[in-house]
């Protein structure tokens, strides 16, 4: 008998799979123009300025494009919008990987593990889970 888990499963998962793939790879390019700039102070050299520079033009147009992804991917019970940061008040059982950000944790986990908690309402989804699947005992 297969084991179901008992989080919630959602409906339409590609703009959560998508908008979470474009956070980590814009953290990605945040992290390599960050290194390459220090580098690039420590080091002096105008290849891996040129390539820092690109990194920082890839992080603002990924940034871009999961802000504008985000808004699609809202939760299926509260509405909320668990991939965008916000100042709303957080539901006690939300977490966050500390320097992170909900959102930027929300991403991580989603990108990770395929489930995530909503940072407003406090339920636990499951990509993988089809809708209808109930858990059995
Ligand atoms: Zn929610």
């Amino acid at each position: 008998m297969p084991v179901v888990s008992q989080n919630r499963s959602v409906h339409r998962p590609k703009p959560f799979i998508k908008t979470a793939r474009l956070c980590v790879t814009q953290y990605l390019f945040a992290t390599a123009a960050i290194t390459l700039l220090v580098y690039t102070l420590a080091f002096p050299s105008p290849a891996t300025a040129i390539i820092a520079l690109v990194c920082m033009v890839l992080f603002f147009a990924f940034w871009l494009l999961s802000n504008i992804s985000s808004r699609s991917a809202t939760c299926p019970l509260c509405r909320g919008k668990c991939l965008a940061s916000s100042k709303a008040s957080k539901h006690k059982k939300a977490y966050r990987l500390k320097p992170l950000s909900y959102a930027q944790t929300t991403a991580l986990s989603i990108v990770f593990t395929n489930k995530w908690r909503c940072m407003h309402c406090g339920s636990v989804y499951d990509l993988k889970k089809k809708p209808g699947q109930r858990p059995q005992y």
